[in-house]
């Protein structure tokens, strides 16, 4: 039987700390479905088609990797798709919270769900999107943070 799990996410856009999370989980699972949340409560700056495309770009040449958009619950996603793990990346000890929480409600809203936690590598701790979208809007570079793709497409988003 094949391991599956769920990387869900906003991506909005996709990182290099995103990568190292799926490059990680590669080694543990034999697909993952990096699922991007359709309806987040955030402002996206990339709709859910131009994120879908950056993801599925960076993950072109990898078979084990699919990528698709949501709505709704995660867990009723997840049980949907007859998957029942998810991945989620931690950086600081600031994320533990939130992210407890979270894979504690999801477990009492669908208890065969589990969430698995990867660490992040260490030149990815303080790593964000919305980092990434500040410091592309100051024309610094971030050439070292997200794949060219993405790099580009901020470029044609934010001048
Ligand atoms: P959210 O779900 O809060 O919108 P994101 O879409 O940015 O968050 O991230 C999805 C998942 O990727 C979360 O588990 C988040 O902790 C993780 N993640 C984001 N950035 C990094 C990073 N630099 N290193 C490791 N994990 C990350």
């Amino acid at each position: 039987m094949s391991r599956k799990a769920i990387y869900a996410g906003s991506f909005d856009p996709i990182t290099n700390g995103h990568i190292d999370i799926v490059n990680r989980a590669l080694h543990l699972f034999d697909e993952i479905k990096i699922a991007i949340i359709h309806n987040a409560n955030k402002i996206a700056l990339f709709s859910i088609d131009e994120r879908i495309l950056l993801v599925s770009t960076v993950f072109k040449d990898n078979p084990k990797i699919s990528v698709e958009g949501f709505d709704g619950l995660l867990v009723d996603y997840a049980y949907q798709k007859n998957i029942y793990t998810l991945i989620r990346g931690l950086r600081a000890v600031s994320d533990f919270d939130y992210e407890f929480q979270m894979a504690l409600m999801n477990r009492r809203l669908q208890p065969k769900i589990d969430t698995i936690f990867l660490m992040t590598d260490q030149q990815y701790a303080y790593l964000s999107s919305s980092l990434v979208k500040q410091i592309a809007r100051h024309k610094a570079d971030i050439s070292a943070l997200v794949p060219d793709v993405v790099q580009d497409a901020l470029t044609g988003k934010i001048g």
